[in-house]
């Protein structure tokens, strides 16, 4: 029996274990610092997207499996030295994701109020380590937002924000995210800053349609000066969804406002160049692209987002490339028996699906590695002193442990009319998956 650790829960752990345990001579343990599963799926998929977040069901099956064991609330590189993974399993894949964020590089970046992806994203997903509370409105008043990036995490957070409570009763958000999305962080009009023509961006169709619905209720979706910079060439158009996505665009742009309490408003072919303000970000300066010194536009705003993509974060012990953000590989291999998958094995590009591919790949070339070496160590000795090390250092939760979290989400979540509450607090977590029933 080969045995291979995971480190990371998230869709790419799931998928490299699923295809690691096709194999009947193969188990796994996953590891993630976090008490619950599924990484991005819980924390950076956007809450009201519950179709795609009901890939848990389908995780929730690899990590139940046989010969899969989920070690949660465990920090490789805190509670695992460097190394003792390699001494204690066959092979160790690292499937961290990207939780990092990259900046702007403008001058005011450090004002209050200028918030980046990686931090709004995960705060309002409830997550129990990370992502700082926004503070953008006062009680009672609403504020201005610009997104600076043309990706769906950019649409994403437009949608959240501008959604606010009433829009999100019915979803997991924790209830102190609605409470703040009330108050404190209450959105009316968001602006999206896109340094590309309407024909050269990544937003997808389907999330843009999503604004159309919520233009029937009450949003006013335009784009700025009724401007979409140059006309595409056949060529720009030639795929079909570029050609919806611009007939998209240009009704929005002949719209006029009909007085909506929300407001959404896009920009093209625009470079934030300055954010400016007094203690707090009040100002966001834009040129045109490609004639960056030439200011065009001046905004007014109480908060900017910068959401230009997320940036993997070095994991102990594995050379980084810092340019990219990945952990240099080929086909997955890292190193001796250290392999990688997901965004930081390729970067953060992609829907979930496409980490199935990926994480299939590293795994086929991990056991391939694994049959073709000349012998068999027994590391059984050194996985029961890390396991046994384990419980003296962090309370690892086990999958029954994350089921007790998932009932008590889901039990809170009755008490609002809705299927889940999120619980946040990363001690009370812990406390749940590792209550001893009496
Ligand atoms: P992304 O798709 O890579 O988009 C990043 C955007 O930031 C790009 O438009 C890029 O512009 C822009 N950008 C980069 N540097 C910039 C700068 N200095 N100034 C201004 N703009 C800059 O990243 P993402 O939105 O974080 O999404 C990550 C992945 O998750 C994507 O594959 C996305 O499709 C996926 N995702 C999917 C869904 C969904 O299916 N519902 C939801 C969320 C995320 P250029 O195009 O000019 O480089």
């Amino acid at each position: 029996m080969s045995h291979i650790a995971i480190v990371g829960a998230g869709p790419s752990g799931a998928f490299a274990a699923a295809a690691a345990v096709k194999n009947p001579d193969v188990s796994v343990d996953v590891f993630d610092r976090l008490p619950t599963p599924f990484g991005l799926i819980r924390y950076g998929v956007a809450p009201d997207h519950v179709k795609i977040k009901s890939v848990t069901r389908v995780l929730s099956k690899t990590f139940g499996a046989e010969r899969v064991r989920f070690f949660g609330n465990v920090e490789y590189g805190r509670d695992i030295p460097v190394g003792a993974l390699h001494e204690a399993y066959d092979a160790v894949l690292f499937a961290t994701g990207s939780t990092g964020s990259r900046a702007l590089g403008i001058a005011g970046e450090d004002l209050i109020g200028n918030y980046s992806a990686a931090d709004i994203v995960p705060w309002y997903n409830g997550h129990p380590l990370r992502g700082s509370e926004m503070r953008i409105s006062e009680p009672g008043e609403k504020s201005t937002v610009a997104i600076v990036g043309a990706g769906n995490v950019s649409l994403d957070i437009a949608r959240i924000l501008l959604k606010g409570r009433a829009g999100l009763s019915d979803t997991d958000v924790p209830e102190s995210v609605l409470a703040a999305l009330d108050s404190h962080a209450s959105v009316d009009e968001v602006h999206i800053i896109v340094r590309r023509g309407a024909a050269d961006v990544r937003f997808t169709l389907p999330e843009l349609q999503e604004f159309d619905r919520m233009s029937e209720e009450d949003l006013d979706v335009t784009i700025y000066d009724a401007d979409l910079r140059s006309e595409p060439t056949a060529a720009d158009l030639a795929d079909p969804t570029a050609q919806q996505r611009w007939d998209l665009f240009s009704r929005w742009a002949t719209r006029k406002p009909t007085g909506a309490d929300r407001r959404l408003i896009f920009h093209f072919g625009v470079t934030p160049s300055r954010i400016d303000g007094v203690n707090r970000v009040s100002e966001l300066t834009l040129t045109q692209s490609g004639h960056e010194l030439a200011p065009t536009r001046t905004i007014r705003v109480d908060a900017v987002i910068t959401s230009i993509g997320y940036a993997g974060e070095p994991i102990p012990g594995l050379e980084f490339d810092h340019e990219r953000s990945v952990v240099p590989n080929e086909l997955g291999r890292a190193g001796n028996r250290t392999y990688v998958a997901g965004w930081i094995k390729r970067g953060p590009t992609g829907v979930v699906g496409a980490n199935k591919a990926c994480a299939g790949e590293t795994m086929r070339v991990l056991l391939e590695d694994l049959s073709a070496a000349d012998q068999d160590v027994d590391r059984s000795d050194a996985r029961k002193r890390l396991l046994a090390d384990l419980r003296t250092k962090c309370s690892p939760v086990d999958w029954e442990g994350w089921q007790r979290i998932d009932n008590a989400e889901v039990v809170l979540g009755t008490e609002f009319g809705c299927n889940r509450k999120k619980i946040t607090d990363h001690r009370r977590l812990v406390e749940i998956a590792t209550a001893v029933s009496a």
